[in-house]
């Protein structure tokens, strides 16, 4: 079980698999007020660097679960990095349906609501693992402005227009499923320039220790085109950002 190569390949430098900074990934962290000894469960969780950092800083404990192999892996090597091992678990795996055993105080997904099925199925299958009282965490995307044809939805990688809604919208629509949102840290275009820019040297230091491998083709159409894609599209039509929602 893996997610696609690509992605594998691409990401494999990153330690955060979104448009967030260190500086964001820890703003957020101080923003939740965390406690020390707060269950924390995060789905989708990349290389880990959201439970590892928090569990350095606020002394969280954390599951998270991953489908790509690598990126587990990294997330293990970095919690001992990080001397945390004891307090993050990582598990490499389909996060689709997972449930917690134990009742967790923050329940996440950042950047993979795919993994409910949308948003609002994501805020459904997180909220079964949450203690009364909980914060729900959800990292998404939003339009900056409407694309104005789906071709260009396409060209920000959607794939449609309707993927995605405008932050007011956005915002709404967590107020409409019966949550509060009680905070919010937005990327901007600088942490959108760390996920992506950093994708196109690790493609290139890829493609000249593999240029025989039967995907270096896709890899090196990629690198050639991903620079102007990205300065185009999503850079001027994409914001993300991660919302932290609590039941009414
Ligand atoms: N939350 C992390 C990773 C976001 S990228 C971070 O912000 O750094 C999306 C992640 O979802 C990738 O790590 C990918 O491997 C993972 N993923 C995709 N489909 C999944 C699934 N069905 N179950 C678990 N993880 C999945």
């Amino acid at each position: 079980m893996d997610i696609p190569r690509i992605f594998n390949v691409t990401e494999s430098a990153h330690r955060i698999h979104n448009p967030f900074t260190p500086e964001k990934l820890a703003t957020l962290g101080a923003a939740l007020r965390l406690k020390p000894g707060t269950r924390v469960l995060d789905l989708g969780s990349g290389s880990g660097e959201m439970l590892c950092t928090w569990a350095r800083d606020h002394g969280i404990t954390g599951v998270g679960i991953d489908m790509s192999r690598s990126f587990s892996e990294q997330a293990k090597l970095r919690a001992e990095e990080l001397g945390v091992a004891g307090r993050v678990e990582f598990i490499h795996g389909d996060a689709a349906g997972h449930v917690a055993d134990e009742k967790v105080g923050v329940a996440a997904c950042v950047g993979a609501t795919w993994i409910g099925g949308g948003v609002a199925g994501t805020i459904e299958l997180l909220a079964k693992s949450l203690c009364p009282g909980g914060i729900i965490l959800i990292g998404e995307p939003y339009w900056l402005r409407l694309p104005p044809t789906e071709e260009l939805a396409k060209e920000c990688l959607a794939n449609s227009i309707s993927d995605f809604l405008l932050l007011p919208e956005l915002i709404a629509s967590f107020g409409e499923l019966g949550y509060d949102v009680v905070e919010m840290v937005l990327a901007d275009q600088e942490g959108w320039d760390r996920y992506e820019a950093a994708k196109w040297l690790t493609m290139r230091r890829w493609l000249e220790a593999n240029p025989d491998d039967d995907f270096a083709k896709e890899v090196r159409a990629k690198l050639t085109l991903e620079p102007k894609r990205h300065v185009t599209y999503t850079r001027e039509y994409l914001g993300w950002g991660v919302f932290a929602l609590m039941a009414r």
